[in-house]
């Protein structure tokens, strides 16, 4: 899903060493993941933390293409090398690394047969395959525990089964989501480009929960658990998906905590007990997730939405009312000379009559992508209807446009090739107006739009394929 379309962008002999490296870093990550999980066993026993698994599951989720195979043998070596370097036996390696990766194949298989596995954790609903993928890979892992668990700690069958399907359920509950809505390598380059710029009305909810966890603290009892709840609903409603699990995943990771140091009254030696915290704490969490996910597909449709309502579908420009309330605000905030440049082609009725509408369709979607590529991405462009553009232009003098617009007009006049192979000749006249705030009041867009198509109509009398200002 993120790596692969950067992969295919590389050189060959970058990604040949990419796929290579690629089992490498794999093992390298689910290695230190288990080392995470094996050195915060000591800390207390209700704050177990088991991230290997559901860290494996999210890279392999994540990389679905490159070398799946060297994956799974990267990973279980690296399972079995942190069991055996921090003194574990073999036998007991074995048993409980075949149980995680049992576990995962399971939920790896549920996850990549769900409408999840093409929509990433953009859709409400993903968060239900999410879980419905962790319990699968618990109920399975579950299965190994149930023969591990008289094996290995002398304990009943049905107690391993229930006790590991339920960890690993909490564990892949709470560090899947953190890794499935990751920015790939691009978006986190913008996003620390953003950061740099972060906004007031983005630390509140941040604030607000870490004054609830000491609030919680301060407070305690079982009911402090669900103080953070409304400071990360809050965190769901302002920041995007990545942050929101991120904060949720630190809510766990403080409840399973805030428990275990005894500000709750838990019994460390009750299975149950602790089954119970486990599954409870990982399901409150999924509230916050799925609010973050259904803001999300929120914010897409709202984007596709303003999108729709802004641009014209054929050409893809700007429409002529975001074109003229862009251009009136632009031109309200900018003291430079701009220009606006007015265009119509030329006998474009007998381009349609000649060759049909779909080939007039095609001829107007290069003539706008050709303009498009004689300006500057500061300059706005757009269609105001028919064979009708405009373009506004900063920082611009008379002379200057006067040459933009042949520009223009030449690049208009290169043949465009049609379906069948033949090429087709279109010209345009261009009309142009120009602001200059030093010169007194401004005009504002309709006044200038006015002035261009005043131009326009000069250049068409005069004979077509020619510039008027
Ligand atoms: P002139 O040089 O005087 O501008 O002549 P013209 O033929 O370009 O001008 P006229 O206004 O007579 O015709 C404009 C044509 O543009 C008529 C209309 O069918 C066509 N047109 C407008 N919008 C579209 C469109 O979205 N697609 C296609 N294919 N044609 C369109
Ligand atoms: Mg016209
Ligand atoms: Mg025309």
């Amino acid at each position: 899903m993120a790596g692969t379309p950067l992969l295919n962008n590389w050189p060959r002999s970058r990604r040949v060493a990419s796929r290579a490296l690629a089992p490498l870093l794999f093992a390298i990550v689910v290695f230190l993941a288990c080392l995470i999980g094996i050195h915060t066993r000591p800390v207390g026993f209700l704050a177990t933390v088991w991230p290997a698994n559901a860290v494996m599951l999210g890279l392999l989720i994540r990389m679905p293409s490159a070398g799946r195979l060297p994956k799974w043998i990267a990973g279980g070596i690296a399972f079995m090398a942190a069991d055996l370097l921090t003194g574990s036996s073999l036998v007991k390696a074995l048993i409980l690394n075949g149980a995680n990766l049992a576990g995962i194949a399971a939920a790896y298989g549920v996850y990549m047969r769900s409408p999840a596995a093409q929509t990433g954790l953009r859709q409400p609903a993903s968060m239900l395959y999410l879980l419905l993928a962790a319990a699968a890979g618990g109920a399975v892992a579950g299965v190994v525990g149930g023969v591990a668990n008289p094996m290995l700690f002398n304990g009943s069958a049905l107690r391993g089964w229930v006790f590991w399907c339920a960890t690993e359920f909490a564990n892949y509950a709470a560090v899947l989501p953190v890794i499935l809505a990751a920015p790939d390598q691009l978006r986190w380059r913008q996003r620390l480009q953003d950061s740099k710029s972060l906004r007031a009305a983005d630390i509140p909810p941040v604030a607000v929960l870490l004054l609830s966890f000491m609030v919680a603290a301060w407070i305690g009892g079982p009911g402090a658990i669900a103080f953070p709840v409304p400071a990360l609903l809050w965190c769901a409603l302002v920041y995007p998906v990545f942050p929101t699990a991120a904060l949720t995943l630190l809510f766990g990771v403080w409840t399973l905590g805030f428990i275990s140091a005894g500000y709750v009254p838990a019994h460390p030696d009750d299975e149950m007990m602790l089954v119970s915290w486990r599954l409870g704490i990982s399901l409150i969490a999924v509230t916050p997730i799925m609010l973050a996910c259904v803001m999300q597909s929120r914010n897409d449709l709202l984007a596709k939405l303003h999108h729709l309502a802004t641009h014209d579908p054929l050409t893809g420009m700007l429409n002529r009312k975001a074109f003229c309330e862009d251009a009136e605000k632009s031109l309200a905030g900018t003291r430079q000379p701009c220009a606006i440049l007015m265009f119509d082609l030329d006998h474009f009725k007998t381009v349609n009559d000649t060759f049909g509408h779909a080939t007039g369709d095609k001829v107007l979607v290069a003539f706008a992508e050709r303009v498009r590529a004689c300006l500057r991405a500061q300059d706005l462009f757009g269609r105001l209807g028919g064979e009708e553009f405009a373009a506004l232009v900063f920082d611009c003098t008379k002379a200057q446009a006067v040459a933009l617009a042949d520009r223009i007009r030449s690049a208009t006049r290169e043949p465009v090739i049609l379906d069948d192979g033949k090429s087709l000749v279109i010209t345009t006249s261009i009309g142009i107006a120009m602001d200059d705030p030093a010169d007194g009041r401004p005009v504002g867009v309709d006044g200038l739009l006015a002035r261009a198509d005043t131009m326009l109509y000069r250049a068409k009398s005069a004979g077509r394929d020619r510039s008027d200002v």
